[in-house]
């Protein structure tokens, strides 16, 4: 699943030899090539087994310098593949490096995305030691490419080298949450509801991540549905370490679990490796303090036809109009189209988001950061829904420690406007 694959995006001006790039890379002829100006007309995506890193997503995108007709709408889809990139390769001309790379390296910085500088066509003419040197002031990482066959290998090993020094320090392993939770030999339940939602003979992507960091971890795993539960814990011999359940079983497991078994949910486990938990448990505190007219807004990372009883659609809408009994305006974004302006909102309530990598994901919860809206995510909301969100933010005591800070000061100021207006 693309997903889960690393993204690469190579980024650069018109005509500067980035689908060249790609189809050097892929082997392949993936892009179109040609000399006229802005031929790569959106944003081409294709993947590849790149070991030892394995599976990796690379994104031949529009130069942005692009002036057609349909220049705007390729820039903007430029710009959103730009959000989701681990890894940035900038293309540049032999001595070419000015105020538009610059902007692309100032963007990376922002975003804390590692940036790869490319030299392009160096099989025309040899960059001078010069122009090398003061690449270094962008980026530890140069590499020049020609287009010949014969330098493939060569070109390839480099890279990959480069990647596998960017990518060791920041990339899957330190987010995975469960690290601090179980250890070897503990055993997890995994309560996971074979019901009318679930994808027909399918697991769904969470649980089969969280599944295989068990493993990884060397616990291991029970998994039984939610009518099993109880049977499974009278079965096991040794008290389990923790108990991780679908969010929309989490009210009906928390009353049937021992005060003294550890339970959460696989969206919160989620959110906690592809996200940021504690800004989602933050958001998810605002879900108690919100007033008659506010606006919500339901974002999905993918669309898909909804069903009559659609978890962002049906189900969440109704929940929170129950809980907080306020009278709410809810509004909806599907697939790419999440809003740039998001100040209208009072709280973003995001999907698990199992199409977008982990820099997408954190591109939309920066965006709601900085624009000062609250944002969570379904399951973490539907916990608070259910009553139990304290019980399953215990294994994390940082999001748990912020929901309970931001819970208190949302209230008061709650209170205080109330009696302002009073
Ligand atoms: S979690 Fe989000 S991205 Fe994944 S299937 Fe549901 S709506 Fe789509």
């Amino acid at each position: 699943m693309k997903a889960l694959t690393i993204q690469i995006g190579i980024f650069g001006k018109t005509n500067i030899g980035k689908s060249s790039l790609m189809n050097f890379i892929t082997n392949q002829n993936t892009s179109i090539v040609s000399d006229i100006e802005g031929t790569t007309t959106d944003v081409v995506q294709k993947q590849m087994e790149l070991n030892p890193l394995g599976p990796i997503t690379l994104f031949d995108t529009a130069g942005i310098d692009d002036k057609s007709n349909l220049g705007k709408a390729r820039v903007e889809k430029t710009k959103k593949a730009f959000d989701k990139c681990d890894v940035i390769l900038l293309m540049c001309g032999f001595n070419e490096f000015g105020a538009f790379e610059e902007s692309f390296v100032k963007e990376a910085k922002v975003r804390n995305t590692p940036l790869i500088v490319i030299v392009s066509k160096t099989d025309l003419q040899n960059p001078n030691k010069e122009f090398l040197e003061k690449l270094k002031m962008y980026s530890t990482y140069i590499l020049q490419f020609s287009n010949v066959d014969s330098n493939r290998d060569i070109f390839l090993d480099d890279l990959k080298k480069i990647l596998l020094e960017i990518l060791s320090d920041n990339y899957i392993e330190n987010y995975l949450a469960l690290r601090n939770i179980i250890k070897k030999d503990d055993t997890v339940i995994l309560v996971m509801p074979i019901d009318l939602g679930a994808p027909r003979g399918k697991i769904i992507m969470p649980q089969v991540q969280t599944l295989r960091h068990i493993l990884d971890l060397n616990a291991c795993s029970y998994i039984v549905q939610d009518t099993e539960y109880e049977t499974a814990l009278e079965n096991l011999k040794k008290t389990p370490a923790l108990v991780i359940t679908d969010s929309q079983a989490v009210k009906t497991i928390a009353t049937k679990t021992p005060e003294n078994i550890k339970l959460t949910t696989f969206s919160i486990i989620y959110a906690a490796d592809k996200c940021d938990l504690v800004q989602m448990a933050k958001g998810a505190a605002k879900i108690n303090c919100l007033k008659d007219d506010d606006k919500i807004l339901i974002a999905e990372a993918c669309t898909h036809h909804a069903s009559k009883d659609d978890i962002g659609r049906v189900k969440i809408p109704t929940w929170i109009r129950e809980y907080t009994k306020k009278d709410l305006i809810v509004k909806y974004v599907s697939g790419q189209d999440y809003p740039q302006d998001l100040l209208d909102y009072t709280l973003i309530i995001h999907c698990g988001a199992c199409t977008l990598n982990r820099k997408g994901m954190l591109a939309r919860l920066n965006k709601a950061v900085q624009a000062n809206v609250a944002i969570t995510n379904y399951g973490v909301a539907i916990s608070v829904f259910a009553g139990v969100i304290e019980k399953v933010l215990e294994v994390f005591p940082d999001a748990l420690a912020t929901y309970r800070r931001e819970l208190k000061r949302c209230k008061r100021s709650l209170t205080l406007s109330r009696y302002q207006y009073s």
